[in-house]
């Protein structure tokens, strides 16, 4: 997500951090690729234009020049400006659920946008927190969403109301309504139906719809992939059926990002999710401050730190916790960490929110480690082991490493850096237990 905004930014902030003393030209050298970058990034030129002028005042007026490290100031300021330009910090950006229920929310949007998926996203995101939600399939002149949706559903274990073929897509929400206050469901998300362009019928029955049903959240389902289009279709949509909300689907490609980026300064509606891939649980909330972080690549630990709790078994991690407490890890552990990492998406996406990635993803070689499936090497080498290896690598001599490379299918060389990485991350892991040593320096400056 923004690979290619972010390591231009960050190119053009290196460039005024080895200044020192700043003067007003050289920042307006610096806004001016900035500027450049966000274009090409293919945010809304009237958005930028107010971005970079604010920016540039503020830069300006706040005696940045000449004062003590400028560069991270300026970086500060924009760091402001973006999470301004998203939609800043307020709560408009969390769905509003606070009405009797079942709580009623609508997606709307065009064909192909990802609603029926996104319908399906949301009701697995809203059990996660507690929620009893109720899907149900509005969406009656794409023939095949309606069993798209019950696939999905059924896939969840979360029950989905529909109608037969032909059925009129007002009664359908009005009865589904009924049905969820039947059933003690607490929200209820209408697939309403989707064109491949915005027509007037299909405008008049989501009027209808929402005149019926109150809904308390119109979303928009808007694939960002289609740049501008998508922020065009945003303001129709709002301006005819006064949206609470949007998403954005397909953020996991890196193409034209930007139009999300502009698309609340444009139409004043808030983003509240992003579809971040093809699966059920590729949902995120949408954080301002957290994307305008990532995007000026200084990480989105908060995010790490959520995705880290939900993929991890709390019972194993205290078990973990236990075992090295008294200086035990072994590669069995090491293994379990693994699976837990994979857990939590793709590796990708999970370095993508460290500090400082976007400088190491420009490597080559990072393409190429991150190629296919690279924990699936070492979960290969570990079974490949006998139980007593695994508890104690420290046998693992030179015929052992030929015979584990025979079978898992691997070289002595990816053993013996396999060993390493396994020796680097004990040594890690016990300066955390114990709390002294650099790691644990690290992890006390996180925490604070
Ligand atoms: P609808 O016509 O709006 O109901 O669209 P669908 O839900 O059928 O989605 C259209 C296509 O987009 C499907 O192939 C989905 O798998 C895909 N899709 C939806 N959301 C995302 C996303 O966040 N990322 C990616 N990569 N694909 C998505």
């Amino acid at each position: 997500m923004f690979e290619s905004l972010s390591k231009r930014l960050e190119g053009i902030f290196s460039g005024l951090s080895g200044k020192g003393k700043l003067t007003e030209a050289d920042v307006n050298e610096a806004m001016r690729e900035v500027r450049l970058a966000l274009l090409e990034a293919d945010v809304n030129l009237r958005v930028v234009r107010q971005f970079v002028e604010r920016v540039r005042a503020k830069a300006i007026g706040a005696e940045v020049l000449g004062s003590f490290s400028p560069a991270q100031q300026v970086l500060q300021i924009v760091h402001e400006e973006l999470i301004d330009m998203l939609g800043g910090e307020g709560s408009q950006n969390r769905l509003d659920l606070g009405g009797p229920p079942p709580n009623v929310i609508m997606l709307v949007g065009l064909q192909g946008s990802g609603k029926t998926t996104t319908a399906a996203k949301l009701a697995n995101y809203l059990r996660k927190e507690g929620q009893r939600p109720l899907l149900v399939a509005a969406d009656m002149y794409r023939p095949a969403a309606v069993r798209q949706l019950q696939t999905l559903g059924k896939q969840l274990s979360i029950p989905v109301y529909a109608e037969p073929m032909g059925a009129n897509p007002v009664d359908i929400c009005v009865h589904a309504v009924d049905y969820a206050r039947e059933q003690a469901a607490s929200v209820v998300i209408l697939d309403t139906a989707g064109r491949l362009n915005i027509d007037e019928q299909m405008m008049q029955e989501v009027i209808a719809i929402r005149k019926r049903v109150q809904p308390r959240e119109v979303l928009l389902v808007a694939d960002a992939m289609t740049g501008q289009e998508a922020v065009r279709v945003a303001s129709d949509f709002n301006q005819a059926v006064a949206l609470t909300g949007m998403i954005l689907t397909k953020m996991d490609g890196d193409a034209r990002g930007g139009a999300a980026l502009s698309i609340r300064a444009v139409t004043g509606v808030p983003v509240k999710f992003l579809g971040v891939g093809e699966k059920t649980d590729a949902l995120e909330p949408f954080y301002p401050d957290r994307l305008a972080s990532r995007i000026l690549g200084m990480g989105d630990v908060l995010t790490l730190i959520e995705r880290a709790q939900e993929a991890i078994d709390q019972q194993e991690a205290l078990q973990t916790q236990a075992r090295l407490q008294q200086g035990q890890f072994d590669l069995e552990d090491f293994l379990k960490a693994m699976r837990q990492l994979k857990r939590m998406g793709p590796l990708r996406s999970i370095l993508e929110m460290l500090p400082g990635f976007n400088k190491l993803a420009a490597l080559p070689e990072m393409d190429e480690a991150l190629e296919g499936d690279p924990l699936k090497h070492i979960e290969a080498i570990i079974l490949s082991m006998t139980p007593e290896e695994r508890r104690n690598p420290d046998i693992i001599n030179g015929s052992r490493r030929r015979r584990i490379a025979r079978g898992s299918g691997t070289s002595v060389q990816e053993i013996n850096q396999l060993l390493t990485q396994f020796n680097e991350t004990r040594a890690m892991l016990r300066q955390l237990a114990s709390g002294k040593g650099p790691w644990a320096r690290l992890l006390r400056q996180y925490a604070s």
